[in-house]
């Protein structure tokens, strides 16, 4: 382990993984400096944060809440910040060396690629960013020498069973999963709390339900996708995007137990799987200390305990936000973009009550209907694709109610 102190800042430091990551951190103290923290409008955990932390910048969203966050450290070392040019900030000083990018949805997309652009280590939990943008976000990554680390379990965990000289000249671009002699990454997901529910009762669950995940506690949008499987659909791109892959080279399987995180499949008929109980902090200490490993506070699997492992084929008629998320990958071009955005307003409208669990799917392709996937050449493009489809999708929920 090397013994400089890495600066560490962390964008959506209040969230689910903002807080699992300040646990690593706190548990490796010797190692990780909390550089920045930030949320969106979290202003007293964020404080709180602060007075444990003492990060040198802390950034709030709206400018007023950051004013009030300012009085209340007035007596501290911690300068606080506002607004995307507060994010963009934490994310890019030259002090920074690692960027947990951790907030949620489309919000998070350009401060990650501001710390891409200034070459820092990325980790990587924000799929959103990725599956809006594609290519374009790989190639800041690899143009200006930044170093990608997944932190998405699955993800994290296929980046684990890759040949370990070679696992990050793969996400450069260097080489190929055909090269490395890999045939296909086996993507598991538990198929959430609704994997067997009477299919006809799914239009009245409730946000309540669908936010109670049966093995992974995480913050309520990603545990709305886990319960339509959205959420393995963006990791179906996800996975694309990191891996160079193609898309017969990526397959979903359903695994409820959550112990086994992802596979890689080598042509000698290998099969390499990395395993470990449901935790996030095992993925995030990965991420931190790559290539070295440090403690995560997260325990050991007990073997002789376990329940059986099974695993299943993945249901498209159960979770139609499946097809509709590998349909999107195979259309190309715009077609992630508006997947995303149209997802968030739903999932939103969703949990505020607007639409049944069941119109998620039927809003999103309702809104890819619309338009046939045009060519994206420039992250102002996506932002635009995004807006548009963002007003297509809140019209079309106008419209239905
Ligand atoms: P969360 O809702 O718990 O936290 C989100 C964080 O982002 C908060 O700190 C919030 O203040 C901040 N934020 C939200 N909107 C913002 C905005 N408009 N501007 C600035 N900051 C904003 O979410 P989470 O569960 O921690 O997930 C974060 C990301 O990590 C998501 O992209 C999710 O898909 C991904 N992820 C999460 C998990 C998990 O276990 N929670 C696992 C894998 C991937
Ligand atoms: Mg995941």
């Amino acid at each position: 382990m090397a013994s400089q102190l890495q600066n560490v800042s962390i964008l959506g430091s209040t969230g689910s993984i903002g807080v699992n990551t300040l646990s690593v951190m706190e548990a490796n103290s010797e190692h990780y400096n909390v550089f920045a923290l930030s949320a969106n409008t979290s202003r007293e955990k964020l404080f709180q944060q602060c007075l444990t932390f003492k990060p040198h910048y802390a950034v709030m969203r709206d400018a007023t809440e950051a004013a009030l966050l300012a009085k209340q450290l007035a007596s501290t070392s911690t300068e606080v910040l506002s607004g995307n040019e507060g994010l963009d900030s934490i994310a890019s000083m030259t002090e920074v060396d690692t960027v947990m990018c951790a907030i949620v949805g489309a919000a998070g997309l350009q401060s990650t690629l501001a710390a891409a652009r200034a070459g820092k280590k990325v980790l990587l939990a924000n799929k959103e960013a990725l599956v809006m943008s594609g290519s374009l976000f790989m190639d800041e990554i690899r143009n200006n020498n930044a170093t990608l680390i997944p932190i998405d379990s699955e993800h994290n965990a296929i980046f684990q069973c890759l040949p370990g000289e070679q696992s990050e000249a793969l996400l450069q671009g260097q080489t190929s999963l055909v090269d490395l002699g890999i045939e296909k990454i086996l993507l598991t997901g538990s198929g959430g709390p609704f994997r067997t529910t009477d299919i006809h009762l799914l239009p009245s669950i409730t946000p309540e339900q669908a936010c109670n995940h049966p093995n992974w506690s995480m913050g309520q949008k990603i545990s709305v996708d886990s319960a339509t499987m959205m959420n393995k659909g963006l990791e179906y791109i996800e996975a694309y995007w990191l891996f160079s892959a193609a898309i017969d080279q990526i397959e979903i399987i359903v695994h409820p137990q959550s112990v086994v995180h992802s596979m890689v499949q080598y042509k000698d008929g290998s099969v390499l799987a990395q395993l470990g109980l449901p935790d996030m902090r095992t993925p995030i200490a990965h991420g931190l200390a790559f290539p070295q490993r440090i403690e995560s506070n997260v325990g050991s699997l007990d073997f002789t305990n376990l329940s059986n492992l099974t695993f299943e084929a993945s249901d498209e008629i159960r979770f139609p936000c499946l097809r509709l998320a590998k349909n999107a990958l195979k259309l190309g071009g715009s077609a992630s973009t508006i997947l995303n955005a149209a997802n968030e307003v739903a999932v939103h409208s969703f949990l505020s009550g607007e639409i049944k669990y069941t119109d998620i799917a039927t809003t999103i392709e309702s809104v890819l209907e619309l338009q046939g996937p045009k060519d994206i050449h420039s992250i102002e493009a996506v932002v635009d694709v995004d807006q548009w489809a963002r007003k297509s999708a809140i019209q079309h929920i106008k419209e239905q109610n």
